[in-house]
């Protein structure tokens, strides 16, 4: 073994065991960790002792005596929602999501700011964004030095690695190191990463794919994005752009799409896409450039005129629902995932693509699997994307292991230690 070796596996059972302590709604006992995580009771006692030392769990008296039984009652584990601030943004085309959530995942501020971003360009975008995570912060009376990390999602092909977006609908030129444009503004650490990933994130850590091994996570909005959840863990690939499922291509010289390329899912499946089908159908769309609430206001009349049951526009959406149930098909059939969560954005239309959609998937997913994956839709809020973040944050921090002294939430920890002592 290497001499990392060992820091490595330790910082991984730690977060292991913060990670249990979340999906157990933040209670749990010792005994309870070591039989989830399959660590020996000698190893939890030894990174409980270090995390309740460091300031990132509390100790406190069980509170279920009654189902216990008699006997010693259980002392339960909590996370210290103060130990860690994590900010969180997500750029969309129309908007900026800001968000402030502790060290539990409970989000403590979150604001919408309109925004084009495509008017701006990178560099002023990165001060756009310090600019609206100051605000956040000093909105939930929380000092900037107390946040421990940022966290940004971004539509489009970004390589977390180096939080370098590659091509995104939001920025106006491709490969941008977007993440060091945004450095020198924090002191905490930054990470960028793909918006459907964030989705991703959250719906394991907090929704509905929460605590699962293996899930496919579709989002839907103006274009189609994904995250797998492989083992537990978030798929990112080689270079931390995976997974792309909405430019997996269906068809050769198919419709053009917004990633430069053609034959995409998402060219079938995405808002737009919803657009020019029904622009072919006679449906009036203004030839000027619009914003998204253009867009919205436009697809929302598409959907009405489906619900209202015009055959034709009730046909776009058979057949987005058709494409998408190829596509999730072949990933079922790829992966044999435990769930498939659809994530809905400001539009939902899925009552309208879903039975085409579940009757392809039934048809085409090979036979050992047909029965053994659920399928779920979510419609999602705002706040997806400040926990989406906020996992993304406190994953990448707690993988690090303990943080310096004199880092924000040692600090804080410092100040609960002294405020409980006085
Ligand atoms: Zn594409």
């Amino acid at each position: 073994m290497s001499a990392r070796g060992p820091a490595i596996i330790r910082n991984f059972n730690r977060f292991d065991v913060l990670h249990t302590i979340r999906l157990h709604d933040n209670q749990i006992s010792r005994s309870e960790l070591a039989e989830v995580t399959g660590l020996s009771q000698a190893t939890i006692s030894s990174i409980v002792s270090h995390l309740i030392e460091e300031g990132a769990l509390i100790e406190e008296g069980s509170l279920t005596p009654a189902i216990r039984g008699r006997g010693r009652p259980l002392v339960s584990l909590r996370l210290a929602p103060d130990y860690m601030y994590v900010a969180g943004v997500k750029i969309a085309t129309h908007q900026i999501v800001v968000s402030l959530t502790d060290f539990t995942g409970h989000i403590l501020t979150s604001e919408n700011i309109s925004c084009e971003p495509l008017e701006l360009t990178a560099s002023r975008l990165a001060a756009f964004v310090a600019k609206a995570v100051r605000g956040c912060v000093k909105k939930a009376h929380i000092d900037l030095t107390q946040v421990s990390g940022v966290g940004v999602g971004v539509p489009g092909f970004v390589d977390c690695s180096s939080g370098t977006v590659y091509w995104s609908p939001v920025f106006q030129t491709r490969n941008i190191e977007f993440a060091k444009l945004l450095r020198p503004k924090f002191a905490a650490p930054i990470f960028v990463e793909n918006d459907a990933n964030l989705v991703t994130l959250a719906e394991h850590w907090f929704g509905l794919a929460k605590g699962l091994k293996h899930v496919i996570v579709i989002t839907i909005e103006h274009g189609t994005g994904s995250g797998l959840i492989i083992n537990g863990s978030l798929f990112r690939g080689a270079r931390g752009i995976g997974a792309e499922f909405g430019h997996t291509k269906l068809v050769f010289d198919g419709p053009p799409c917004q990633c430069g390329q053609s034959g995409c899912m998402e060219t079938h499946t995405a808002g737009f896409a919803i657009l020019r089908e029904a622009q072919a159908l006679g449906f009036p769309i203004p030839s000027k450039k619009l914003d998204y609430h253009a867009r919205l206001g436009l697809l929302q009349q598409v959907v009405e005129r489906a619900e209202n049951g015009d055959q034709g526009y009730r046909e776009i959406f058979q057949k987005m629902g058709q494409y998408l149930g190829l596509g999730i098909a072949n990933l079922v059939n790829l992966i044999n995932p435990e769930r498939v969560v659809i994530c809905e954005g400001a539009v939902t239309c899925s009552h309208l693509y879903g039975d085409a959609m579940r009757s392809t998937i039934r048809e085409m997913v090979i036979a050992p699997l047909k029965d053994n994956f659920d399928l779920l839709i979510h419609h999602w809020g705002d706040e997806v994307w400040a926990r989406g973040a906020a996992s993304l944050v406190l994953q990448e921090l707690d993988q690090r292991g303990s943080l310096p002294m004199g880092f924000p939430a040692r600090k804080a920890a410092k100040r609960r230690r002294r405020s409980r002592a006085s």
